[in-house]
């Protein structure tokens, strides 16, 4: 569990029932969806979170066995508030107005606070909205921003709809999407219940992908009429709050753009690679708090065990540039493509991410996981001038104390 929302639960288990306070960050967070409680609202408990009548007094909420946010809510007064307006909902939704008019007069005013409060933790939730965002609110920050949120995605194959397709489904407001190569027929094989190869033939990926998505019922997706250089990814990285690279291989002169582009225009990015029997995900790049793409190039291309056959590779991975649609297995795409949207969900919704400035490398045939910390380059010549000020551990002030 994270070490502040087991510190929320701890305050929320002392402080919980009609007087129970949002604690910490959440709390002001949520201030910002106060006020808009009305009595034509229909309110239920929120999708996957169970809750356990124990009292009058008393109610347990459970998500899974210790999730965030399990916690005991008790009514220190002793009032029966809890017990009757939690009871009711257990049967069903119900509007605020029933909810109420179950109680004594007096009774109302603290019922209408204790249901604000339990609906801003996400405890209880409007029932129109979808289950995604219900899960939002209840284990991120008690609102769901990603509505009003923009990525644009470089690369449409196998990895690069999975993202899309995911993203749009936790509810991302807009996807523009950038792969200018055609849609072979490796590209429909790994398409999860894509039509008989060749329907599309000679089209590009990202208008495909955009029909197809349009075609489900996501109206908020656009394909660039560019291609992956230097001026389709200046107008990719300026369509978003956020660009995500998505290919099966490798692509060094497509990063090393985004990179720059990246910093220039100060926003955030991440990678998304399958290296052979190996998933990346990460790092994530956050000019100019993180290392940037050459910082990482350089320091994987220290680390090879043969610098020259590494050398001879990597100007083939130039000349070949994006490279083919080829994933390896199919199951590599999809667990690379979920990591990836978690990843950028996490960091869309509360500006950091288990993905920042690491790499989650996973070994798809032994089941092993590793996470590498990306370092800053002294001088590095792409972000060098523009890295946040060297601060000095110790204040500079700061001597040794004079000798006797
Ligand atoms: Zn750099």
């Amino acid at each position: 569990m994270h070490p502040s929302a087991g510190q929320c639960t701890r305050d929320a288990r002392d402080t919980a029932g009609s007087n129970a306070e949002v604690c910490g960050t959440r709390g002001a967070l949520l201030e910002g969806i106060r006020g808009d409680l009305n009595s034509d609202i229909l309110l239920s408990i929120a999708e996957g979170l169970d809750l356990v009548l124990i009292s009058d007094d008393e109610v347990l909420v459970q998500f899974g066995t210790r999730s965030y946010p399990s916690e005991l809510l008790r009514d220190s007064d002793l009032t029966g508030i809890l017990g009757r307006i939690i009871g009711r909902l257990l049967q069903g939704p119900a509007h605020l107005s029933e909810l109420l008019s179950n109680l004594r007069g007096e009774d109302r005013s603290e019922a209408r606070t204790l249901i604000d409060d339990l609906r801003q933790g996400g405890i209880l939730t409007d029932d129109r909205y979808s289950p995604v965002e219900q899960y939002l609110r209840y284990t991120f920050s008690g609102e769901s921003r990603l509505s009003d949120r923009s990525v644009s995605l470089l690369g449409t194959g196998p990895v690069g709809a999975q993202v899309a397709h995911s993203l749009l489904q936790h509810g991302l407001g807009r996807m523009t999407l950038l792969d200018d190569r055609n849609a072979d027929s490796l590209w429909y094989t790994f398409l999860p219940l894509g039509p008989e190869p060749g329907g599309d033939a000679g089209r590009s990926a990202h208008v495909i992908l955009r029909d197809r998505l349009l075609a489900a019922g996501y109206s908020n997706v656009e394909s660039l009429d560019a291609q992956l250089d230097a001026a389709g990814v200046e107008m990719a990285v300026a369509r978003s709050d956020f660009t995500v690279v998505t290919l099966e291989q490798p692509h060094l002169r497509l990063a090393h753009l985004v990179n720059r582009f990246c910093i220039r225009d100060r926003k955030p990015w991440m990678l998304a690679t399958i290296n052979g029997n190996f998933g990346l995900i990460g790092p994530l790049f956050l000019p100019t708090h993180t290392a940037c793409y050459n910082d990482y190039r350089t320091l994987a291309d220290a680390a090879t065990p043969s610098p020259e056959m590494a050398r001879k590779h990597r100007q083939h991975i130039l000349r070949r540039n994006a490279g083919s649609f080829f994933p390896g297995l199919p199951s590599y795409a999809e667990i690379v493509a979920a990591h990836a949207s978690l990843a950028i969900v996490h960091f869309l919704l509360r500006d950091t991410s288990f993905a920042l400035g690491r790499v989650l490398m996973i070994d798809f045939d032994r089941m092993l996981i590793h996470v590498e910390d990306v370092l800053k380059l002294p001088r590095c010549p792409v972000c060098g001038t523009d890295k946040s000020a060297y601060r000095p551990p110790l204040a500079t002030s700061v001597s040794a104390p004079p000798r006797d």
